[in-house]
């Protein structure tokens, strides 16, 4: 048996690819020590690769930014507004594509989440007028390269139907022509490319990670078996077909594709093992995805092996690959970094390092039948770490048992709430923020000297307490109807609350690429979670104290909360929700009781979470809904719940933020000039909603002429009696001197609306 990983992480162990390339482009360092820094992590990652026992090493999984970026520039698929850029050096004008031409002011390609990832690729656009150009795939370097190493390389590339259907299409070629036309253009291309390959390598991974979702439009769909034939005619007997994210949703098209191996996904997809082993083609080897690229727990061998047994007894030991489920880039890179986790959770991690050691003592138990004292090892860690005190704590789990559907449910229905709430006196459109406001050298200053024991706790919380005191009186002066604290004792609102919890850890070095030299450091959920005290009451009830007007009490959500984390891997995710929403529920009741009025729980990350297959996305959806309602259900109809949303694409699952019953909803729109309205117009919403009316992702202050057209134009879709005026987002990105005058044109805007 072969084995294998999908790709190992670009970003190094230390982050050296972020510091390479924020260096070179501040003028730093030149385009040799970036290509050379670059080369450095390639060979430290394949040498990784090889040293475990891997039969291959992964090239075309190193990115200087993007993989779908690198995509479109071999295409040479530029979008019409970077023809000025077309002259540019190749390099630079791959850094404008991902990050925009400062110089001639053209902004950078969009950029979204990979699939249910945290990982965001750069969007495609595609133009059905403007030709293609063509340029290099770095890929064909690498391989070279490893293979005169002596390494034995296997080119991975996303594949054409993933890059096509994750492409926008312009919208002026929406009507008529598909974009789905391009792949006549696109086919020989990627030929070109796997000829070129094929000499250096026994098999090429083609990602088509969209096999697993509905994104394949049956015309799309019906070309996958000639398109793969022209692939596979340019690369004979070396195309290992790549599905992940979930179970193949048709399995047809990718056994039918010719290619010589296929890979599945069996860490989300286990099911589909037998189905498939029954009609797979016999010139296919099947690659089983076994160990999770996607966490940070150690693989169970005892749970993995029968299927690795189950697909040797039918195909022979000849035609199975093992590998990772995915590629490990969403896995950080080496737990030997991490030098202060606790023994019992340490023991049971594995990251990217460490599952390319797992692949191979996989293959060499399996080879041995199944015994060895690997497996009984790896049997004892995990079994050693379970009952650990943290990891399952009984009152958790009786309170979660007894969890009923009436302590989802608000006491009454909105009608009635919404006349409970009317004390409230809001004026009509109310003003508001959405959190943070923000965050100074001086904040990031005091949390930073409070963290490193430089001030004192009481220094701490009179400094926060003047950073709340400042913000209140600045929002009484700018005239919003409902203020917020500021947020200025949060670092991260998920960190803030995973280091308040019980069952949550955190690595020194577990970072993960989010995108470009970005990285993320999420926190570990590895037991039970509980809440041990009150998180935010204090400083809501002090900013309280400072104004008549209502202070919203912020929390975040249960299912961002749980998305934006590892979690482990011994408990179902929707069980963990519960046990986050028992704890933001312990907390809403707290405000409550403290006198707060309004408390608004955010969602950032909700439809992010959801995967990529539709039968998944809906159990997941339900549970995910049922987390929030638990979270925020067990107010008095008097306190007013609102939520905030992040991004403006959910007219799909509006029926579900419905459901969430929250009395207000906030949501990113500004930057969709508003097309998120027409959901709310077709579906008759019965709640508030504040459509962002300024991208607060900008520098830019808009104009209260701007957002007094915007109020306009939702006023067309929403009730003038459900209309917030809101920012996108929190304003901690910002500087005073942009969020303070922006804010006043806010304010500006609804009172001209409101007189009008
Ligand atoms: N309350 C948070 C803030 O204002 C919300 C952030 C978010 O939606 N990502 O910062
Ligand atoms: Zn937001």
């Amino acid at each position: 048996m072969l084995t294998h990983v999908l790709g190992f992480p670009s970003i190094g162990k230390k982050r050296e690819l972020k510091q390479a390339l924020e260096s070179f482009w501040k003028g730093g360092i030149s385009q040799e020590s970036l290509a050379a820094a670059c080369r450095e992590l390639k060979k430290r990652h394949w040498r990784v690769q090889k040293d475990s026992g891997l039969d291959f090493v992964s090239t075309g999984d190193f990115s200087l930014y993007d993989r779908m970026l690198d995509i479109t520039c071999m295409l040479g698929a530029l979008p019409p507004r970077f023809i000025p850029c077309a002259g540019d050096p190749p390099l630079e004008r791959y850094f404008s594509l991902a990050r925009g031409d400062i110089r001639r002011n053209i902004p950078a390609l969009d950029m979204t989440k990979w699939f249910d990832t945290n990982y965001h690729y750069l969007v495609p656009e595609i133009d059905i007028h403007s030709p293609w150009t063509g340029g290099t795939h770095p890929v064909i370097e690498d391989t070279r390269l490893a293979g005169k190493l002596g390494f034995s390389p296997k080119p991975a590339l996303i594949g054409p139907f993933t890059w096509l259907a994750l492409a926008k299409a312009a919208a002026k070629n929406r009507n008529g022509v598909s974009k789905w036309s391009r792949l006549k253009t696109l086919i020989p291309a990627y030929a070109e490319l796997l000829a070129a390959l094929a000499p250096h390598c026994a098999f090429i991974q083609i990602e088509e990670p969209v096999l697993c979702t509905e994104l394949l439009p049956e015309e799309g769909a019906g070309d996958f078996r000639e398109a793969y034939a022209g692939l596979n005619a340019a690369a004979p007997g070396k195309i290992m077909l790549t599905a992940y994210f979930g179970p193949l949703r048709n399995p047809e098209p990718a056994l039918a594709s010719g290619c010589a191996a296929l890979h599945v996904d069996l860490v989300r997809g286990g099911g589909q093992l037998e189905a498939l082993l029954d009609k797979l083609p016999a010139g296919m080897a099947l690659s089983l995805g076994l160990v999770d690229g996607r966490n940070i727990w150690k693989t169970d061998y005892a749970k993995t092996l029968p299927l690795i047994e189950r697909a040797v007894s039918a195909l022979g030991g000849e035609r199975v690959l093992l590998g990772s489920s995915c590629s490990l880039l969403h896995s950080p890179v080496d737990l030997a970094e991490e030098t202060a986790l606790p023994e019992h959770i340490k023991g049971r991690m594995a990251f990217a390092v460490q599952k390319c050691a797992e692949l191979s003592a996989l293959r060499d138990i399996a080879a041995r039948g199944g015994r060895g004292s690997v497996i009984e090892e790896n049997a004892a860690l995990l079994k050693a770490a379970a009952p650990h005190p943290g990891n399952r704590v009984d009152a958790v789990r009786e309170r979660a048992a007894a969890i009923t559907p009436a302590m989802r449910s608000r006491q009454s229905a909105y009608p009635q709430r919404r006349a409970a709430q009317a004390y409230l006196n809001l004026p009509p459109l109310p003003t508001t923020t959405i959190g943070s406001f923000p965050q100074t050298a001086a904040i990031r200053k005091t949390r930073l000297d409070y963290r490193r024991g430089v001030i004192t706790e009481a220094d701490y919380i009179a400094a926060i307490k003047g950073e709340i005191r400042d913000c209140v009186e600045k929002q009484e002066r700018l005239g919003l109807d409902v203020l917020v604290h500021g947020e200025a004792e949060r670092n991260d609102m998920v960190e803030y609350f995973g280091q308040r919890l019980g069952g949550f850890c955190f690595t020194q070095n577990g970072w993960v690429q989010s995108y470009g030299s970005r990285c993320v450091k999420p926190p570990v959920i590895y037991g039970d979670v509980y809440r041990k005290q009150p998180m935010t009451v204090d400083w809501i009830r002090y900013a309280q104290s400072l104004t008549q007007k209502p202070v919203k009490g912020m929390l975040t959500g249960p299912v961002t909360i749980l998305c934006w984390s590892f979690v482990r891997d011994d408990l179902a995710r929707s069980e963990v929700c519960a046990q986050i929403a028992l704890a933001v529920r312990d907390e809403v009741g707290d405000l409550e009781k403290a006198g707060i009025r309004i408390i608004q729980i955010d969602e950032a990350a909700l439809r992010e979470g959801m995967p990529p297959a539709r039968a998944e996305a809906e159990t997941y959806l339900r549970w995910a809904v049922d987390a929030f309602r638990l979270a925020s259900a067990g107010v008095e109809d008097s306190t007013q719940i609102h939520t905030h949303m992040c991004y403006s694409e959910f007219n799909a699952i509006l029926p579900w933020i419905a459901q969430m019953d929250a009395d207000v909803i906030s949501i990113e729109s500004s930057r969709g000039g508003m097309e998120l309205l027409d959901a709310f117009s077709g579906f008759h919403y019965q709640g508030e909603v504040g459509p962002g009316v300024y991208d607060i992702h900008s520098p830019r202050v808009p104009a209260a002429e701007e957002m007094t057209e915007l109020l306009r134009r939702a006023l067309r879709h929403i009730p003038k009696e459900q209309l917030w005026v809101n920012p996108d987002c929190g304003l901690k990105t910002r500087r005073w001197d942009e969020a303070y005058p922006a804010l006043e044109n806010m304010v500006a805007a609804a009172r001209q609306v409101r007189a009008e």
